[in-house]
């Protein structure tokens, strides 16, 4: 090994050392409310599949069916290779199913959230982000090579000062939040932001990536939910959470989503989600569409294990989606929480710094429409046999 990197084994040393270094589990089953993990046979509370459409017999069929059809892979990037109508057909049912004129589609989320930002503004330009925004959308943000101002999380009395102070100086400017924070489960008050933004003249984006599926009528997510239909300019999504393939995609304003298939650098320069991919995702809007009883059920079984979980005496935080973090305070607490679940069944992950601030480690639950009331029930009892085990309740 070439002494120049003698640095990479020191530091993952110390990422062992402190408990940082990710241990990653195998999974033997598909994706679903049970799961054989490491050779067990266990709950799952840790998967994004927030409707269990990951293994849904329909959107498997559909991926199998495309690919007998149409191959595999897109064969190099649209603009070179060309377009197959199935992409088309995608982002022609994402922006009906979103209530806007135009969607683009990408190859994951966070390849949206880097196409999207530097696009929209670059060297000359400002943007105003909450400080808790997701790793993507900070990693756009840099890319862009913006003056980056960061306001106070959910706060828009913080934005409209920063807003105030800094947005004359430049050019553009460019305000985005998360739509649903994903360790806490909080949402961006987006009708208050979107008021704030109104006075000034900036451009309003919102990555729904949590909320996508989840929020609004039948899943349509953030900008439906607060019924901001035409007044939020770029709405980023991902398909890989509760739709439970992959991808991601950006839907709002025509104009930058004609921009986005001009100059959106991850969508000139890399090739297209794979044609399974697209027609699962085609299959599961089909789903959402025909139906809210998943998008039902799932804030059903969110709203019974959270009251559950508050009677059994736990806290859990700030959360108002199916997120429900369990607050233990420090991490080796919440290591060896996530630890004693795991041995009587149940696969919950521990968070801790720098993840999440110092002293508000957790155990982050994620609720789907695909867990049973007895796999609820089964859940509960187990949180409550640890949780006191661990003097927690
Ligand atoms: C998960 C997530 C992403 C990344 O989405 P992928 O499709 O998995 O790449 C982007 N933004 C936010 C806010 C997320 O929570």
């Amino acid at each position: 090994m070439a002494n120049s990197l003698d640095w990479i084994k020191t530091e993952l040393e110390s990422l062992k050392e402190a408990g940082l270094y990710n241990q990653i589990r195998t999974l033997e089953s598909p994706q679903g409310a049970w799961l054989v993990v490491d050779g067990k046979k266990v709950l799952n509370f840790c998967a994004n599949n927030y409707l269990g459409l990951a293994n849904h017999p329909r959107i498997v069929k559909a991926a199998i069916d495309a690919a007998e059809k149409y191959g595999v892979g897109p064969g190099a990037v649209r603009t070179i290779a060309g377009t197959l109508n199935l992409h088309l057909e995608l982002e022609k049912r994402l922006a009906e199913f979103k209530r806007v004129e135009k969607a683009i589609t990408f190859q994951s989320g966070f390849s949206a959230n880097l196409a999207t930002i530097p696009a929209l503004v670059g060297k000359e330009d400002v943007i105003f982000s909450d400080r808790l925004n997701h790793a993507s959308i900070i990693d756009g943000c840099r890319l862009a090579k913006s003056k980056i101002i960061a306001y106070d999380h959910c706060s828009p009395a913080s934005l409209k000062e920063m807003l105030d102070q800094h947005r004359a100086e430049y050019r553009r400017a460019l305000v985005v939040t998360d739509g649903v924070f994903s360790m806490d489960g909080d949402v961006a008050p987006l009708d208050e932001i979107y008021e704030v933004t109104r006075g000034y003249d900036v451009i309003l984006m919102v990555d729904d990536a949590h909320g996508e599926g989840v929020l609004g009528e039948g899943g349509r997510g953030i900008v439906d939910h607060f019924k901001l239909h035409g007044k939020v300019d770029v709405e980023v999504g991902t398909l890989s959470k509760a739709f439970g393939v992959v991808g991601g995609v950006v839907a709002g304003d025509p104009l930058v989503v004609e921009w986005l298939f001009q100059r959106g650098r991850p969508f000139l320069f890399s090739s297209a989600m794979t044609i399974p991919d697209v027609a699962a995702c085609i299959e599961a809007v089909k789903i959402l569409e025909s139906s809210t009883e998943l998008v039902d059920r799932l804030w059903e079984n969110a709203a019974y294990f959270k009251a559950e979980m508050k009677a059994l005496g736990f806290d859990t935080g700030v959360s108002t989606t199916p997120i429900t973090p369990v607050m233990l305070g420090e991490a080796p607490l919440a290591q060896k929480f996530s630890k004693k679940l795991f041995e009587a069944g149940v696969f919950a992950m521990s968070i801790g710094f720098p993840t999440v601030p110092k002293g508000l480690a957790r155990i982050r639950v994620m609720i789907s429409a695909a867990h049973s009331r007895d796999d609820l029930d089964q859940a509960l009892e187990i949180f409550k046999k640890v949780g006191r085990e661990l003097n927690v309740i």
